[in-house]
């Protein structure tokens, strides 16, 4: 890989009239509330951070990729920046990122997050060469973090006031030692809050800077309407001079942001996202991957006969496909090792990523909700394989199939490996 980070425009301020970025809005879902935003998804006019015009899947951000390269050859940087958070939609985020990586060895990669869900990915992020992640760090006392944000959600559980505060801050901060432990370029962006957290964001910086962080970007919070603290000013050009200056001397300042939205596109003094929404749009109602795509289905079983295993206990699959009168093996696939965490089952969804179902005996809600956004179905049944492969083929039959599942009693019995379906 022969990568030129210099050319990454917000990170350095010498190169933002050369080179430009593209963030691509694939990452709908939030999994905090910070007070002062407000997501638009349909706004093309609204120019700030969790606003874009549509959504599009990983597949769809590639061909949209290849067309912004031909408008804007200059566009060294692919990013993703909501319009919610890149590791509350992890499974598109990282295919995305693999995507691109796979048709563009140059191209620059870069996050930005609320760092809630980012530990667990810094690994990947790494062997995949995303060099460059921004962290939105608002505090660094539980008791002034605690006035930013109306709730942080953990899987199905949410926190509220101090816990919430405590939580986040403790992600945040395991997220970025990573980042750094890894290499990876961090930026940290902190909102001014006027009354909330301005009198803190030398404390921040100074945090930030022992963490290692790379690169200070304070930004005046915008009070948008509909929020929390739509009522609060924002701060003024000499107040966040100020706040720079002292911030300053713990890191370097990044002075040229220019506030991008979630599907921003261009040079940062160049914006070409009125332009490309004709076709970010037409990218967006582009046929996700289709099932001419995905022709197999997976089946977890021991002999080949019956679906009689669950997910997490099936250390091969068989892959089974259509033929004019019936069914056919096509052949057998071993699961991935297990690593451990959701990785194993992103892991597997890529092994099984031209298969548009499985079909198990049971599985837990991880590896579910993984399955599902990487496009494959999870069918929960036990009984013949023909039975669950005719439902999957026809649309016909599913009924059927949830009477006959046998549902995961023994997870320390488990023989696949003692770590569960879930
Ligand atoms: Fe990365 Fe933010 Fe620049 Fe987008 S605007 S490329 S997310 S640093
Ligand atoms: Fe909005 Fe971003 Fe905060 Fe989520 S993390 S609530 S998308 S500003």
């Amino acid at each position: 890989m022969s990568i030129d980070y210099n050319r990454h425009p917000c990170f350095n301020a010498k190169v933002k009239g050369q080179f430009g970025r593209v963030h691509l809005p694939v990452a709908p879902k939030c999994n905090i509330k910070c007070n002062y935003c407000n997501r638009k998804y349909d706004c093309v006019n609204e120019s700030r951070p969790g606003v874009t015009s549509t959504i599009l899947s990983p597949e769809q951000a590639l061909t949209y990729m290849d067309r912004v390269l031909e408008a804007e050859p200059r566009i060294s940087v692919a990013g993703i920046a909501g319009p919610g958070d890149p590791f509350a939609n992890s499974a598109e985020t990282m295919e995305t990122m693999r995507l691109i990586r796979a048709k563009y060895p140059d191209m620059i990669l870069c996050l930005a997050s609320n760092g809630m869900g980012l530990a667990p990915h810094v690994e990947e992020l790494a062997e995949i060469g995303v060099s460059h992640v921004t962290v939105t760090v608002n505090g660094v006392d539980p008791n002034v973090v605690k006035n930013i944000y109306s709730y942080v959600r953990d899987g199905n559980i949410v926190y509220r006031g101090i816990q919430a505060a405590e939580l986040l801050l403790a992600r945040q901060l395991k997220s970025i030692a990573k980042l750094k432990e890894h290499d990876i370029t961090v930026k940290i962006n902190t909102i001014a809050i006027p009354g909330i957290n301005d009198h803190h964001i030398e404390d921040v910086a100074k945090a930030m800077s022992d963490l290692g962080a790379d690169l200070f970007n304070c930004m005046a919070m915008f009070p948008n309407a509909d929020t929390v603290f739509e009522n609060i000013p924002e701060p003024s050009k000499k107040q966040m001079a100020s706040l720079r200056k002292t911030a300053e001397k713990y890191l370097p300042q990044m002075r040229h942001c220019t506030r991008c939205r979630a599907d921003a596109v261009g040079l940062l003094g160049e914006d070409k996202s009125s332009e490309m929404h004709g076709c970010l749009s037409a990218c967006a109602s582009l046929p996700k991957a289709t099932d001419t795509a995905k022709p197999y289905v997976a089946v977890a079983t021991l002999e080949g006969v019956l679906v009689n295993q669950h997910l997490g206990e099936a250390n091969r699959f068989q892959i089974w496909g259509k033929k004019d009168d019936g069914y056919q093996l096509v052949e057998e696939r071993p699961a991935p090792l297990s690593s451990g965490g959701p990785q194993r089952w992103q892991n597997l969804a890529r092994t099984l990523k031209d298969c548009q179902a499985v079909l198990v005996n049971d599985l837990g809600n991880s590896p579910k909700e993984t399955l599902i956004k990487m496009g494959i179905k999870p069918i929960t049944m036990s009984g013949f394989i023909e039975m669950g492969l005719e439902a999957v083929y026809t649309g016909k039959g599913f009924n059927k199939l949830k009477s006959r599942t046998q549902k995961c009693t023994s997870k320390g019995a488990c023989t696949g490996g003692g770590t569960g379906c879930g």
